[in-house]
């Protein structure tokens, strides 16, 4: 190596690498986690919730009273005893009809959607997704080097029409869409849940044209307004793979997150995660394990669950008190996010620099499209920091956008 920002290794890469580039939101982080800088741009959840010194004892315990097996080697799908408990977790979600034998447990959601690309996708192939989407699925998609799709959503979530035209238009090319990747409940980053109506449209529309459906679900049991619909999953067992992790409902640190899949598949599954990760980690399931069966957990999510409550009626309170007139936003029912629409003429992506000189930090729209597009959203998290710092942040960031306007 001769410099330290020249890379004598790019024409070595794999082609999958060649097209790979830094995910916007992490090259934010560093900035955004400096404590004068105002963070909206995280999505990470408020772990000064949890009650940390009763986890600590637990963590303690698992070493010293299992560490034969929290401290060894597990089996790729991972432990029974967990999956049994994942299906409890589920059958709260309304999910009542999984069996054990059918979870794998998974390195956070993230690993989830790594193993379906490497399980589904070849290069070039076709995967739809809403527009917005998951930053991480983009990069798991980009890195299978597939194609992705977007398909429009409004306020109730995906839409309908706008699925079916995005198959119609796969077709006239004579190609086929591998999978639909979906957010429906409380999705990442809009904040906006598949409506009830919508749910079964685009099961339907799926069933009819031969398209799997990936459900990410990680957000569905932080509902501040009733329950959330019922996940599609439930609704469907063939063709549907559900994901989900516990990095919302508890800890993202300890990376455990798990697929629902159709028995056929799931031996493919564990098979592609073995050649990945081996297994799980055996501590950290033995955690996951441990917490749900003698902890509150349930009690747990209530807390989260009342924490964003107020925190987003502070955000949207704070937008509508002080965000300049044109800009718009999604009204989250559950979930971290709020995605905002910008006045005409300003460009979330190049006003960046300017908001993080006012100490404020957001992830510009771009981020979440394949295709570029989205220099006029913005999505704010509301997660993480407390009111009080939320009505600031959206003080400094409506100045900046003020003095945009005003250019
Ligand atoms: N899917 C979605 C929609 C997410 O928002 C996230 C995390 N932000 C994940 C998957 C991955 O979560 P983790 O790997 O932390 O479990």
């Amino acid at each position: 190596m001769t410099g330290t920002t020249q890379d004598d290794y790019t024409d070595r890469y794999a082609r999958r690498v060649r097209g790979m580039t830094t995910s916007e939101i992490r090259a934010l982080f560093s900035v955004a986690s400096r404590p004068e800088v105002v963070s909206l741009a995280g999505g990470s959840p408020y772990i000064a919730a949890l009650p940390l010194d009763a986890v600590g004892e637990m963590l303690g315990d698992l070493a010293s009273q299992q560490g034969a097996t929290s401290l060894q080697y597990g089996i790729g799908q991972g432990t029974i005893d967990l999956r049994e408990r994942i299906c409890e977790v589920m059958s709260v979600s309304g999910i009542t009809n999984a069996s054990p034998d059918d979870v794998v447990v998974t390195v956070g959601g993230q690993q989830a959607l790594d193993l379906l690309a490497r399980l589904f996708l070849d290069p070039g192939d076709v995967v739809l997704a809403e527009g917005p989407t998951y930053v991480g699925a983009l990069g798991v998609f980009q890195a299978a080097q597939a194609q992705v799709r977007h398909v429009a959503m409004d306020d109730e979530g995906l839409i309908p029409a706008a699925l079916e035209e995005a198959i119609r238009a796969t077709a006239r090319e004579g190609r086929q869409a591998k999978f639909l990747y979906t957010i429906p409940t409380f999705q990442n980053p809009a904040g906006v849940t598949l409506s009830e109506e919508r749910r079964e449209q685009v099961l339907d529309i799926c069933e009819r044209a031969g398209l799997l459906v990936v459900e990410d679900d990680p957000y569905g049991m932080l509902s501040f307004e009733g329950d959330a619909p019922l996940p599609l999953r439930a609704r469907r067992r063939d063709g549907v793979f559900y994901c989900s992790t516990f990095s919302k409902t508890f800890a993202p640190g300890l990376r455990v997150g798990w697929i629902l899949a159709p028995h056929a598949v799931r031996e493919k599954l564990v098979m592609m995660s073995e050649a990945n990760v081996l297994c799980p980690s055996a501590f950290a399931q033995a955690a996951v394990t441990q917490y749900l069966s003698t902890m509150p957990w349930q009690e747990q999510i209530k807390v989260y669950r009342e924490i964003y409550r107020e925190r987003r009626d502070a955000l949207l309170g704070a937008l509508t008190d002080l965000m300049p007139a044109g800009t718009t936003w999604t009204h989250p029912t559950g979930g971290l996010f709020v995605w905002a629409t910008l006045p005409a003429g300003l460009d979330s992506k190049a006003m960046m620099p300017r908001a993080i000189a006012a100490r404020v930090a957001y992830v510009p729209g771009t981020g979440f499209y394949a295709d570029g597009t989205g220099r006029g959203n913005m999505r704010l998290n509301f997660s993480f920091a407390a009111p009080d710092r939320l009505r600031e942040g959206v003080r400094r960031l409506s100045g900046v956008m003020e003095q945009e306007l005003a250019m």
